[in-house]
């Protein structure tokens, strides 16, 4: 196995404007409310103190100004109903840290391991179920990755590892590079699935780089993305995407149920066949995780196995998402309709 682990990246002009949007991205609520003609809301302090606010600006740029309720600006603004949790609502909700096979690698589940490339991410999503996890004593970086990547070596069973994070397109390409070859010197190892938010937040991270390493890796790959309203998508993202499936990949989308932005069975519709437009399939809806910071974004259960049905009633069977909720310690995802 060929393990490589110098991350100097070669440095283009397209790998320059993803980087840049990245340290350009909006990270204190005042500047955001200002931006988006919204008032001040000094209650929002202490949860951007403990989850900071991560916005890039193409993403902003979606959301319609003056509008509170915007379902693009609430899946990122911090607000003071974040500290109003129940005590069922737990730091780490899927037991995470009961599933670690390696230093940044876990295993929940048959065939596959989540690699966990890094603990940056493009956006920080209010309702994140890994929003307090630990990520400095738990990432597949630097010196831990030779031994996360031996652990998948020695496991034989691993027939899919899932990139992860945190967002791995967060990592500059030549890291990227360097870590798909070792996954490909792993007899065993046959797909690759990337779980990224990048493709939306900040389009030119689908560098003609990253299509290529991916075009011509020889593993199968697969692309999932997550989106939770379709005016989340525009032309620029639509472009990234027509670039990921040059590569073969087969891309999905995961969704999460979040009151105020998509528990609408209409809103869930429109997302469902702008996927479609875009090449991309509807894979999972998630029942939100009891993460502490995001009781508020929760819906019922029989609100969401509602809105299913309506959807089944107005799009086509492979246009519908499967409606699940993870439930620890069980061997797959529970569909709930
Ligand atoms: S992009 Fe994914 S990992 Fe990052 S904050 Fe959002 S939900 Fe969490």
């Amino acid at each position: 196995m060929q393990i490589l682990t110098n991350p100097s990246d070669s440095v283009g002009a397209e790998s320059e404007s993803w980087q840049k949007t990245m340290r350009t991205a909006i990270r204190d609520v005042k500047s955001l409310r200002k931006r988006l003609n919204l008032p001040p809301d000094p209650t929002a302090a202490g949860a951007a103190d403990s989850f900071e606010l991560f916005a890039p600006l193409p993403f902003v740029d979606r959301i319609k100004p003056g509008d509170e309720s915007d379902p693009l600006l609430l899946q990122l603004l911090p607000t003071a109903a974040e500290e109003q949790s129940p005590a069922h609502f737990l730091a780490d909700p899927l037991q995470e840290s009961d599933a670690s096979l390696s230093t940044g690698v876990l295993k929940k589940y048959a065939g596959r391991a989540l690699l966990i490339v890094t603990g940056a991410c493009a956006i920080h999503c209010r309702y994140c179920f890994r929003r307090h996890f630990p990520y400095s004593d738990n990432s597949a970086s630097g010196a831990d990755l030779q031994d996360a990547l031996t652990a998948i070596a020695d496991d034989d069973s691993v027939e899919e590892v899932i990139l992860s994070g945190g967002d791995p397109l967060t990592v500059v390409d030549q890291t990227l590079s360097n870590l798909i070859a070792s996954l490909e010197s792993i007899p065993h190892v046959r797909r690759i699935r990337i779980h990224t938010r990048l493709p939306i937040m900040i389009p030119s991270r689908v560098t003609d780089v990253f299509v290529e390493l991916l075009k011509h890796s020889p593993l199968e790959k697969v692309v999932v993305i997550h989106a939770n309203h379709a005016n989340e998508f525009d032309a620029d993202v639509a472009e990234a995407l027509s670039k990921l499936k040059s590569t073969g990949a087969t891309l999905l989308n995961q969704t999460v149920l979040l009151k105020g932005v998509n528990d609408d069975a209409q809103k869930l519709i429109e997302l469902s066949k702008r996927l479609l437009s875009v090449g991309v399939m509807p894979y999972y809806l998630h029942q939100l995780d009891q993460v502490i910071g995001a009781a508020h974004f929760e819906v019922p259960e029989e609100t969401g196995k509602r809105l299913i049905t309506e959807m089944r009633a107005a799009l086509p069977g492979f246009a519908v998402p499967r409606y699940v909720r993870e439930i620890p310690g069980e061997p797959n995802k529970t569909v709930l309709a």
